[in-house]
Formats: structure tokens, C-alpha cells, sequence
């Protein structure tokens, strides 16, 4: 009997395609990656086939998407007429609406409001004078974001003065590069959460346990999951926005929203973002499904697996300067490490993450 072929296709090259190629090739499906730097890439090194062409190169992406069953972006800021182009050969994930949503932070925050999911106060920036009446409307606790292509704590400032003059402003608004962006209240959160939703072509949805995240410096330190000391309401409250949200964008494919717990004990929302997330990562190990076999599940029309997870776990990532604790991760023996083949290790880069299963009980 003759196997079932099946490809998907993957836009970007770094460690999430990475991780979803590998993911794929474990169940028999070959993951052919397009980027500018496939040939060399993180993603394009494991991957059955790696396409380098640029993200407007029409004849390349027509070429790249034949005979594939489904196509995803690895992020966000894939240009919106490289999806539609593919969206007349194949299904493309997350979707035109996930993407266009995802892809600016106002556009969000409109969304998660729109919806009845609590943002923190947050308005638009689009001139000094934006900046210097929103600073003085929020008593100068606020955190100025470009409204697009942040990553990592890229792209913001914390502002914190109890003046702001004008001058101020201006220069404020001259170091963000004077794009729009949006200026949201400091929020004093007690937890940071993140909630991961899948939703199939047919509309139907599911949750994986949610994390509880440490950042530093605007980077994810570290992850533990299932949440540890988060009320079950709070939980669901989470769980219940995070699918709206999908719903409300007619995702196909999974999508992460993360939220803070403020100081009343509320759930705030903070971002989402339609693909794998950092914040996941722990589901390699700790589901039976991971992340990234989910997406290639419903990219190749297998259908969910299941995502409970199997107990208490920790994740956290490994940046340039942190290779130096490889030689003790691998000693202790129970700790799974992964690095995605960057060769720079500079400092503050996601060069790869570490797993383990911790013993507290919830
Ligand atoms: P983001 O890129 O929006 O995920 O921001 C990165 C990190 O900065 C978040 O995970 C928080 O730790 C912090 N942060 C972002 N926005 C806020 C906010 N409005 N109030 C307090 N901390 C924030």
C-alpha cells in the first residue's frame, strides 16, 4: 500500500518554523520552508525543502506552493499580499483576519475591547502633542509601543516621569522613530499569563493548559506550566477570551494571547500572537500533543490531538549569554535542551530553551 504524502508549508525561518518542521518530519510530513534565508537558517537546516526568495517574489511563492496541503507563517509581519496570494493555491494559517489583527497592537487592544475583555487604558500616538497629552492624562505611568513589528521589549519605552514637559515629548516621540504607536498605562501586575487556543478549518476549538511567565528586560525568562496559584475562574476567564478572540478572527491554526493579573486580581490583556509562542514551548515535553504538532495536525487535516498536560512543567529559555550554562544543564541529566542552530550567540538572542518536569503538585 502506497503511504499518504503529505507537506505543509512554512514563511520565516527561525526557531518556530524550526520547531514545527521537526515536529512535522516526526509524523511523516515533509515541512518546505520559504524566507529570504532558508538556505542558511535555523529552520531551513531540518526542514525537507528551504526556498530562499524574497516574501514578494510571486513566481517563487506560486512555485514554493504547489502540491502543499496548507501554508503558515512562523510571524506575524508576513506581508498581507504574500497570504492572499497563497490563499488562492492552498488553506493558509493563521488566516487574512488573525494576521491583519495581529499584525498592530491597536488594532488588537480595539479587538480584545470590542469583545469585553479588559485592556489596560490605552490610546494613540501619533504626534509629540499625542504623547504629551496621553502622559499627562496617565500621570506619567505609561509604556509607549510601536503599534507595529515590536518584539522582544523592541519597540517600547517605559516612561515614568511625574513631568513630562513638551520638549520631553518630542524627544520621547523622536526616539521611537515618530511612527505610530500606542500609549498604554503601566500595569502593576502581580503574574503575567499566557492562554493558547487551536481552531480547526471547521470552527472547532480547544485549549491548552495555560503558563505563567517571568520576563526580564521585555524577554521571556521563563515559563511554568499549568499555572501554578492562579484561581480556576481566572483560568477560565482567560481560556473563554483567548477562544472569542479566535472565533472573532476566524482563526485556523493556533494563536497565544498574553495577559497580566493586575493588582485587584483581574485578568488584563496584554497581546496576542496567531502562531506558536515562546510561552508553549514547555508542550514538547509536557502534552502529549505539543504546540507545533497541533498546528501541523490541522495544517495537514489530521485533526487535534490531545493537549492535557501530563504534569507540572518549567521552561526557560537560553539566550547568547547563557550558553555557558550548557556544559550544567546537560550534567544534571534531567533537563531537556534545545538549541536551534544559530551560530551568533549574541547577547540577549534566543539561541534555544530548557525543559524540565518539576514535582510541585497544583
Ligand atoms: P509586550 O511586547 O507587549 O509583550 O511587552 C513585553 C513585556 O513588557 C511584558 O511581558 C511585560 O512584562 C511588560 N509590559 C508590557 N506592557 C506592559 C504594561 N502596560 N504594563 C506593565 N508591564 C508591561
Amino acid at each position: 500500500m502506497k503511504a499518504l504524502s503529505r507537506a505543509i508549508g512554512i514563511l520565516g525561518s527561525g526557531q518556530l518554523g524550526r520547531m514545527t518542521a521537526l515536529a512535522a518530519a516526526e509524523m511523516g510530513i515533509k515541512a518546505h520552508i520559504f524566507a529570504p534565508d532558508a538556505d542558511t537558517s535555523p529552520a531551513g537546516e531540518v526542514a525537507f525543502r528551504a526556498v530562499t526568495a524574497a516574501y514578494d517574489d510571486e513566481d517563487a511563492l506560486l512555485d514554493f506552493a504547489h502540491g502543499l496541503d496548507a501554508v503558515t507563517s512562523e510571524f506575524e509581519n508576513v506581508p498581507a499580499r504574500t497570504m492572499q496570494l497563497l490563499q488562492k493555491l492552498c488553506p493558509v494559517s493563521p488566516g487574512p483576519q488573525a494576521l491583519h489583527i495581529a499584525q498592530n497592537r491597536l488594532r488588537e487592544k480595539d479587538l480584545a475591547r470590542r469583545l469585553g475583555i479588559t485592556t489596560p487604558d490605552y490610546q494613540p500616538v501619533r504626534s509629540a502633542d499625542d504623547l504629551a497629552a496621553g502622559l499627562a492624562r496617565l500621570n506619567g505611568q505609561a509604556i509607549l509601543k510601536t503599534t507595529e513589528l515590536g518584539y522582544d521589549g523592541k519597540g517600547q519605552i517605559r516612561l515614568s516621569s511625574d513631568t513630562h514637559t513638551a520638549d520631553m515629548a518630542a524627544q520621547i516621540w523622536a526616539d521611537i522613530g515618530k511612527v505610530e504607536a500606542i500609549l498604554e498605562s503601566f500595569v502593576p501586575f502581580t503574574a503575567e499569563l499566557s492562554f493558547l487556543v487551536w481552531r480547526d478549518a471547521k470552527g472547532s476549538t480547544g485549549v491548552f493548559a495555560p503558563t505563567r511567565n517571568i520576563h526580564k528586560n521585555g524577554i521571556l525568562f521563563s515559563s511554568t506550566a499549568p499555572a501554578p496559584d492562579i484561581s480556576p475562574a481566572l483560568i477560565k476567564q482567560g481560556e473563554e477570551a483567548v477562544t472569542a478572540i479566535a472565533e472573532a478572527v476566524d482563526l485556523f491554526g493556533i494563536l497565544a494571547m498574553e495577559a497580566f493579573v493586575g493588582a485587584d486580581g483581574g485578568l488584563i490583556f496584554n497581546e496576542i500572537a496567531p502562531r506558536p509562542h515562546n510561552s508553549f514551548h514547555w508542550t514538547i515535553e509536557g502534552c502529549e500533543t505539543s504546540q507545533f504538532h497541533q498546528l501541523v495536525r490541522l495544517l495537514a487535516g489530521l485533526g487535534p490531538g490531545q493537549t492535557r498536560a501530563r504534569g507540572v512543567y518549567i521552561m526557560e529559555n537560553l539566550l547568547g549569554e547563557d550558553l555557558s550554562r550548557l556544559a550544567a544543564l546537560y550534567a544534571s541529566g534531567n533537563k531537556s535542551v534545545h538549541l536551534y542552530g544559530k551560530s551568533d550567540a549574541r547577547r540577549g538572542r534566543k539561541m534555544g530553551h530548557v525543559t524540565w518536569q518539576c514535582d510541585i503538585s497544583r
